[in-house]
């Protein structure tokens, strides 16, 4: 045993010593099986919850009724769960209750693929009954036992194996594949909210374009619960690898906004329009937070996607002046992390040399020169705030105010006016002279 695991060690000795078996199971035997980085590392043992509880003072029951107890060691949570069985499934979900069991393999046999069915005990002997480890030498994704009868008692299962065969590029074996297209209905019973949640991962994995391939073609994304927006469910026949924007299979780290980068590559390959970019992902359950954020990267994308670039080689003609202004205001509308993001996006395309049908070629560096050179972009940038406008206009707070404040911060960002409190106080008194002698 080496490496994180090692240091979890500690927590599977205390649980022999209390006389009881532990292993370690599940996603951190099969990533060190294959050199991965672990992400988060789970333990099986046959002592039941309370007998878990009593020998970790430092525990916290959370998902007691299905037998899992978090330990708290080094500063680091260890979930420890308790051998089970999975019997009464219900409606093609995880059963609610769970029967616990004394007997490893039991446990085991439970688990939804052969390369998550591996335990690792403290001497470092693998307990490996259905061939894990050799289906993960060969690149095969294979279920545990009848893998009709596995996709039935979960339907879940069916997004979990295009998600691990996109991320370990593994091929799904026969058996599975078919299972999968012949229950692939099934989809329709399980809550958004986890295949969200497992969409989500695939996004942020290490091959987006597979994945989505794969959800597409085994039909899992035509069954999916909720009425998903018409231009996915359109994109299920003709999402194709050729047209996908999506990033391929990369080894390397990626950044934080890698996921999101990914979701609007998606959104801008299948051509969605910005209102059922908000119906998406409000049906993934994601945040409102992340929704409108994304929402408003396509919003932008929507406005600029149409216009012609050729200003590139002039650089002063009619087509480079509309580009401009139309990307200013898009920033000034939507802000700058969408704009950060949007550039990023293009980057991504540009990269691809894959202009989407129906758009016009974007570029990115020139787009993100301008954006850079914005002297402000909101209000916070305003080298005036609201009351010294008040006072010098000897004004009460009104509507008049926010109006102004817009629009200085448009004439600052087009550099009509510098930003600085006198040149915009004196252009403040200038619009309002303005405004009351039209009245
Ligand atoms: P990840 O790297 O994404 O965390 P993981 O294999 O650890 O992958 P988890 O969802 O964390 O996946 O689940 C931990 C283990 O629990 C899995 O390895 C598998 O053995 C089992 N498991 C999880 N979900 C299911 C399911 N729906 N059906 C059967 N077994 C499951
Ligand atoms: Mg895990």
């Amino acid at each position: 045993i080496e490496g994180e695991m090692r240091r979890a060690l500690p927590v599977v000795e205390t649980l022999m010593s209390g006389g009881y078996e532990a292993v370690f199971v599940g996603g951190c035997v099969r990533d060190t099986w294959m050199g991965r980085k672990l992400k988060d590392i789970d333990i099986a043992t046959s002592a039941t919850p309370e007998q878990v509880m009593a020998l970790f003072p430092h525990h916290i029951p959370t998902g007691l009724a299905h037998g899992t107890i978090t330990v708290m060691l080094g500063g680091v949570a260890y979930e420890v769960t308790t051998y089970r069985k999975e019997s009464a499934y219900e409606q093609f979900r995880r059963p609610s209750e769970v029967e616990f069991v004394t007997d490893l393999e039991a446990d085991l046999l439970r688990r939804d693929f052969t390369i998550n069915a591996m335990a690792l005990r403290a001497d470092g002997t693998l307990v490996d009954p259905f061939g894990g480890a050799a289906d993960l030498a060969q690149g095969i994704l294979r279920c545990v036992g009848e893998a009709d009868a596995r996709f039935q008692e979960d339907a879940l299962r069916m997004v979990r194996a295009v998600r691990f065969a996109a991320e370990f590029q593994l091929r799904i074996a026969l058996g599975t594949w078919r299972a999968l297209r012949r229950h692939a209905h099934l989809l329709t019973h399980v809550a958004m909210e986890r295949v969200g949640a497992e969409a989500d991962k695939m996004m942020g994995g290490s091959d987006p374009k597979r994945a989505a391939v794969l959800f597409a073609r085994s039909g899992l994304l035509e069954h999916t619960k909720q009425a998903l927006p018409a231009s996915v469910r359109d994109a299920a026949h003709r999402l194709d690898a050729a047209e996908l924007l999506l990033s391929g299979h990369s080894d390397g780290t990626r950044g934080t906004e890698h996921t999101e980068l990914q979701w609007l590559l998606l959104s801008i390959s299948i051509g969605m329009p910005p209102n059922e970019t908000e119906n998406l992902f409000d049906a993934l359950r994601f945040s409102t937070k992340r929704t409108s954020s994304l929402a408003a990267v396509m919003r932008m994308w929507e406005r600029m996607k149409g216009i012609t670039a050729d200003g590139q080689a002039s650089g002063t003609s009619a087509e480079a002046d509309m580009l401009y202004r139309q990307w200013i205001e898009a920033i000034l509308e939507e802000g700058m992390p969408a704009a950060s993001l949007l550039i990023e996006a293009l980057k991504a395309i540009d990269h691809k040399r894959a202009v989407p049908s129906k758009t016009s070629w974007l570029p990115a560096g020139q787009l993100e020169q301008w954006m850079k050179e914005l002297p402000v972009t909101n209000l916070r940038d305003l080298a005036v705030k609201g009351s010294d406008l008040m006072r010098e206009l000897r004004k009460p707070s009104g509507p008049w105010l926010g109006n102004l404040l817009k629009q200085l911060v448009h004439d600052a960002a087009y550099r009509k006016v510098e930003n600085n409190q006198a040149a915009l106080i004196s252009r403040g008194i200038d619009y309002m002279r303005e405004r009351e002698s039209e009245t």
